[in-house]
């Protein structure tokens, strides 16, 4: 029997410019029967400039658990629903989740529309490594809470991303350089596509000088990026200099002296510089 199922659609809208709307996200919502909109009062401006008159109802935050089963009926019965948040990517740190989780466990097809997505625009004009990053969202309120995350995230081996509002900015940037190095590399997306739109890369010492000395940077969205942890690769083996040393300590003392003395002045670990000694002995032998 053919799936008479309707369709769930996440579809992303601009997160400033107009004209990042895609026209396969203004037909797929002009052709869906129901619109779940983040804010109505927000979507309503841009549905009309675009012509589309399609019904459209409330899905935030407080209503979506309540919501999400009556929707996936509605589904089932053959009626095609898309998702809208108020900028950017429904679900990323916006609401949607609920119905897509219900959707896929009910065996519907949910489709992503994509488009504009604040922490991808903001990673690729970055400059920062973007081969593997992770996302976190909002930070937590507190400062506390906020320096336990970045102690948390302060060895990550990918670029770490997280929105911020531009209330805490100050403080968030503050509480990151009690956990990390002035000297780690940041960067700050603010108003990305918009009139004041600003990608700065630079030490976490020099971002707060600028947000000190440049008020505006405290105003509008902001995305904050910090680059990986520069974690130094040990070394495997023993460089032709330090081998030299071991081998002419090994001529004037016992192994475990040479060892020592080659690991004090080499700075290399014990282990390695035992490990190389007692090859080079079974070699002498
Ligand atoms: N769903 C959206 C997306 O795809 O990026 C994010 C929604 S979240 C509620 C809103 C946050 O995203 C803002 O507080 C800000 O951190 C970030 N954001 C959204 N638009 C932005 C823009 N134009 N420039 C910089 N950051 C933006």
């Amino acid at each position: 029997m053919p799936n008479q199922h309707g369709k769930l659609y996440v579809v992303a809208t601009p997160i400033g410019n107009l004209a990042d709307f895609s026209n396969r996200a203004i037909e797929t919502l002009q052709q869906v029967d129901l619109i779940c909109a983040e804010d109505t009062r927000h979507a309503r401006p841009l549905l009309q400039h675009h012509g589309i008159t399609t019904h459209c109802i409330a899905l935030h935050q407080h209503n979506e658990q309540q919501k999400a089963e009556g929707l996936i009926q509605k589904i089932k019965q053959g009626i095609s629903i898309a998702i809208i948040s108020d900028a950017g990517t429904p679900l990323i740190s916006d609401p949607g989740m609920p119905v897509v989780a219900l959707a896929q466990a009910a065996g519907i097809k949910v489709s992503p529309i994509p488009g504009a997505c604040a922490l991808i625009a903001a990673l690729c004009a970055s400059g920062l490594g973007v081969t593997r990053f992770s996302f976190l969202g909002f930070l937590p309120r507190t400062s506390s809470a906020r320096i336990s995350l970045f102690k948390e995230q302060k060895n990550n081996s990918a670029t770490w991303v997280f929105y911020e509002s531009c209330h805490r900015i100050d403080v968030c940037l503050k509480d990151l350089a009690s956990v990390l190095p002035a000297s780690h590399e940041i960067a700050i997306a603010r108003e990305i596509t918009k009139l004041h739109e600003t990608i700065v890369k630079s030490s976490i010492q020099e971002m707060l000088t600028l947000f000190a000395q440049d008020s505006n940077m405290q105003r509008g969205e902001l995305v904050v990026m910090v680059s990986a942890a520069k974690i130094e690769k040990k070394p495997d083996a023993l460089n032709e200099q330090q081998l030299n040393t071991l081998k002419i300590l090994l001529t004037e003392c016992s192994i475990k002296t040479a060892v020592k003395l080659t690991a004090e002045l080499t700075g290399l670990r014990k282990k390695l510089v035992y490990q190389t000694a007692l090859e080079l002995s079974d070699i002498r032998k």
